[in-house]
């Protein structure tokens, strides 16, 4: 007998219907004779829905409150999905983060698993139950509700997976595994059957929102096999994250796109060690995650610096350069909306000459204008307007993979 996790996303769990499905899925494995922990979304939309209604209320929620609220949609599919279960004889318990509990730290909307007390689970188990767990949710250590930020539900199953050493993770979603590129984007994009950690981790870091970045990071510390299948195709095989990777020989494994990016540049910094130093750390201060960031020589008497945030972040980072203009000695500070980060993947990239131009000049053919670029070991990363991001994906994919 195996203990097996299965994760099932919005869109497979959207309708009743739907979860009828979901429950199909689930009785496969128990007529295999294993354990089934199931973790669920919220149904199809709702998340974001509780988030449009309470930008009818405030622009600035507590961040407790804003928890709260937005884990609720979890909750409402795991009732329903165990009273689905139930109508067709399976014994089913739903549980919430909180009584679990998975115990997070208190950083709210963005939390880290800390622990997960695996006995009501097992206990649940050997009684014969399937256990259905609210994704996307746990509790700190002084009883507030935590959420794991937006596609937690990946890290809250898999999580599960490592801590009560499951045979297997299975991400049940809406597409076939893991593509070369966005099949939303790209109508016949490359199928990967397995992806390395690391790889997997480049790719959802850069916006490939297929698993949550964490989970990723999770499956890899502790050694779990994670597929990645569709709820809908009939005999899905799916792609396996794993060590494993038999890719090596392809250059570029996958292209991404991650929206909603602003630019902010600072102008006129006073060219003086330490100045680079104080920006970031004001902005560290302020919890401000920074991601791209370009500074100019410094040849001269000033220096200018650019770097992007999230546009969720763009209001709260003005707000605190402005406050701040003269204690960082800055000039000017200039700002631009509505950039994406495309990015191609592949292990080796940095040691394989011509790549950078092969990108650059495919951006060129289609008159997309680069605001940054970036790259590491296993990325090149440019900014485009967001208007040309998806016209930037179809062209380095057709660069790449025709
Ligand atoms: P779920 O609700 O099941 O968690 P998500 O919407 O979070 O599903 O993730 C699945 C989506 O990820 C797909 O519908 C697809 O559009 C998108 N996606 C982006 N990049 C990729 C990729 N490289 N491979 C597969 N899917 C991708
Ligand atoms: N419901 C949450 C979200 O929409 C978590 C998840 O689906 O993984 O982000
Ligand atoms: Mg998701």
């Amino acid at each position: 007998m195996g203990l097996i996790v299965q994760k099932f996303g919005g869109s497979s769990v959207a309708t009743t219907e739907k979860l009828k499905l979901v429950a199909e899925h689930i009785k496969k494995e128990l007529d295999l004779k294993n354990q089934v922990v199931v973790v669920v979304s919220a149904q199809g939309k709702t998340t974001d829905r509780l988030i449009a209604e309470e930008k009818e209320i405030t622009k600035n929620p507590s961040a407790r409150e804003h928890d709260v609220l937005v884990s609720t949609g979890e909750q409402i599919t795991i009732a329903k999905l165990s009273m689905t279960l139930a109508e067709i004889g399976i014994k089913a318990i739903s549980l919430t983060g909180w009584q679990i509990p998975i115990v997070t730290n208190s950083n709210y909307s963005n939390s880290r698993i800390r622990y997960i007390h695996n006995e009501t689970i097992t206990e649940y188990l050997r009684a014969g139950n399937v256990v259905i767990v609210a994704g996307f949710q746990g509790v700190d250590e002084n009883g507030n509700i935590t959420t794991l930020g937006r596609g937690g539900s990946d890290t809250t199953a898999v999580a599960l997976a490592a801590s009560l050493a499951a045979d297997r993770c299975d991400i049940y979603t809406d597409v076939d595994g893991v593509f070369s590129a966005d099949p939303r984007i790209i109508p016949e994009p490359k199928k990967m059957d397995t992806v390395s950690y690391d790889e997997m981790l480049e790719l959802s870091s850069m916006g490939a929102k297929v698993l949550h970045n964490r989970c990723v990071e999770i499956g890899k510390k502790y050694d779990v096999p994670i597929y990645v299948k569709s709820t809908f195709e009939k005999n899905s095989i799916g792609s396996l994250i794993t060590k494993d990777n038999n890719l090596e020989d392809l250059v570029i494994n996958g292209v991404t796109k991650d929206d909603y990016i602003s630019r902010i540049t600072v102008v006129g910094l006073e060219n003086k060690i330490g100045r680079t130093y104080s920006l970031f750390k004001l902005l560290s201060e302020h919890s401000i995650n920074v991601d791209v960031i370009v500074q100019s020589f410094g040849e001269h008497i000033t220096k200018d610096l650019a770097f992007t945030v999230k546009m969720n972040d763009l209001p709260k980072t003005l707000e605190v350069l402005e406050q701040n203009k003269e204690a960082i000695s800055a000039k000017e500070i200039l700002h631009c909306e509505n950039l994406s980060k495309v990015s191609i993947i592949g292990v080796g990239i940095a040691n394989k000459p011509g790549v950078a131009a092969d990108m650059f000049e495919a951006l060129y053919e289609n008159n997309i204008n680069m605001h940054m670029v970036t790259t590491s070991e296993i990325k090149i990363s440019v900014l485009v307007d967001a208007n040309k991001a998806d016209l930037a994906v179809k062209a380095l994919h057709e660069k790449f993979f025709k």
